[in-house]
This record gives structure tokens, sequence and C-alpha cells, in this order.
């Protein structure tokens, strides 16, 4: 099969793989609450293979093992089906019932595309920096780094208070994989991702892979392959931030590229770098949102202070 994608029945999955069931755009996630008065729902199915039962349950004996619906599939969902049971969101289309959302964790396997932005167009082919030789792991989003030292580092006024990446740990030397299938833009210096970064398009998205030391040169336009590196890390800034942008065009939305991993990436970076102590997400008494690595929300450049900083 593709590289790195795991498939995934709901009634054998352990703990971990409800986890990584999906991958989503957070802005996709439709607010709780009753449906619209329309007849029908349209998703977009955002996880590699999604589960159709016959009831909305997480039961063995309800599963169509011959209907899976893929990546990418549209579902026309009736509208007043929507059902909560068992951690999960349900909706029923036509072949069954599928779910939406795990209530617990956020994620979702597919996306309303009725409203808002499209759902993730493409998934890395590999990871940017090789598991076995990352040292360390920052998740995207409230993290504990970003509420210490997001101040310093200017994220209120660039990424709402936030971490606007992923940051891959290395002490320096490491190659940095483009990790996708994907058109070179642009690289060079820029003091925010300094000493380089280098741009990828993909579809409409922009990656910067920040931070680099040796960035490839290539003319723009040309392109690259998930195996391409793009530079290596650098031994100052001792890590890669990975930066998605929508669009290319005015980039005015940073997305978390977690939910353009797949399942085992996700699964992989989970286990060996649980989001706990220093890595942790930011949590207190007064704050209690935005705990877990897919329910984060979608940033806005430069945008207003959204986090416990605000
Ligand atoms: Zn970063």
């Amino acid at each position: 099969g593709a590289t790195g994608i795991s498939y995934f029945r709901l009634g054998t999955a352990g703990t971990a793989e409800f986890r990584a069931v999906s991958k989503i755009n957070p802005n996709n996630i439709p607010p709780d609450g009753l449906p619209p008065d329309t007849q029908k729902r349209v998703f977009q199915v955002v996880t590699p293979a999604l589960n159709v039962r016959t009831e909305p349950s997480t039961e063995a004996k309800t599963l169509l093992p011959s209907e899976q619906l893929r990546m990418g599939e549209r579902v026309e969902a009736i509208a007043t089906s929507r059902t909560e049971r068992v951690g999960f969101i349900w909706w029923q289309h036509r072949t069954g019932w599928s779910a939406e959302r795990n209530l617990s964790t956020g994620e979702v396997l597919m996306a309303d595309i009725s409203q808002g932005l499209p759902a993730p167009a493409f998934v890395f082919q590999r990871l940017p920096l090789d598991l076995n030789t990352m040292k360390w792991f920052y998740y995207y989003g409230n993290t504990v780094f970003a509420f210490l030292y997001g101040r310093a580092n200017n994220y209120p006024g660039y990424s709402q208070g936030l971490h606007g990446g992923l940051d891959f740990g290395h002490p320096g030397g490491a190659p940095v994989y483009a990790g996708v299938n994907g058109i070179f833009d642009y690289s060079g210096n820029e003091r925010a991702f300094g000493p380089n970064r280098v741009d990828v398009i993909v579809g409409n998205h922009l990656i910067i892979y920040g931070h680099v030391a040796n960035p490839i040169r290539l003319a723009r336009g040309t392109p690259v392959t998930p195996d391409t590196i793009v530079g290596y890390i650098d031994n100052g800034a001792k890590h890669m931030h990975l930066e998605i942008r929508y669009d290319k065009s005015n980039q005015n939305l940073i997305l978390n590229p977690l939910t353009y991993m797949t399942n085992q990436m996700f699964n992989e970076l989970n286990i060996k770098f649980p989001p706990v102590g220093d890595f942790a997400f930011y949590r207190s008494s007064r704050w209690e949102r935005w705990l877990t690595p897919f329910d984060q929300p979608t940033i806005v450049r430069g945008g207003p202070v959204i986090g416990p900083t605000a």
C-alpha cells in the first residue's frame, strides 16, 4: 500500500489508534449543535480509510468490511442523522453510518466541506526529519513553550500567541527532507526563520522548512520529491520549524502540520515524543482548551492573541 498509511478499524483499535484516527484542518470542525436545516450535509473523508457501519457503533459486528471510504471521497449525509454515541459523532449516508469526529480528542475523520476551508489536500510521504535521528519534538498550537517563551519569540505578534508549526529537534547536521511531492518556490535567509528557510508549494498550500542550514537552491518551479533534501539542521538553531500556510498567495492562515501526516507518522511521533512535561499543551485552572495534538485552532497570521497568554 501507500507509504506509511495504516488502515484502521474502529471496532478493533487500541487507544493510540483512536488518537491517531484522523487528520483535519481545525477550521473545518463545525460548531457543536444541530445541523442546519437542509436535506444533506456534505463531508470529505480526511483519513486514509474510513469505516462504514450498519449502526452508529464501534462494535465489530456493525462493520461493513467491503465498504470503506477513502481519503478525499465526498460523503453526502442525511442532515438529521447526526448521532453522538460511544465517544463519536456519527452520520448516516448512502451505504451506512460513519464517524465524523472523536468527541474526546476532537480528531476528525470526515470534514464538513459545506463551509470553511477545503479538507487537507495532501499527506507527507515521509517525515522531514528521520524519526530515529530526532532528539525532541514540539507540537503545534497551545504548547507550554508558547505560553512560557512565546512572548520572547514574537508569537503574540505573529501566530496569535501559539506555536505556528512543528519543531523537529536535532543537534545539527541531519538532512531535512521535503517529505512531499511539491514545487520549489524559494530559499534564502529571512530573520524570522534564520539562518535560512525553504518554501515548497503543494496545491494551494505553502510549506516552510524554517531555520535550516545549506538550503537547496533550485529554479523557482522545479519539482521536489519526498526524498529531496531541502537543507540540514543548523548547528545553532538545533531544530527545523515546519509551517504550513494557506493559501499559497495570501498566506493568512497557519495550519496544523500534523493534519497532513499519515496515521503511522503521528503514532510514531506521539509514542516517541508524548506531549508531557515541558513538551505538553498548556493547561491551568483558568485555561482548559486545546489540550491534544489535533484539537488546536487554525492560526490567523498576525491576528489577535487567542491563547492563554491573551
Ligand atoms: Zn517552531
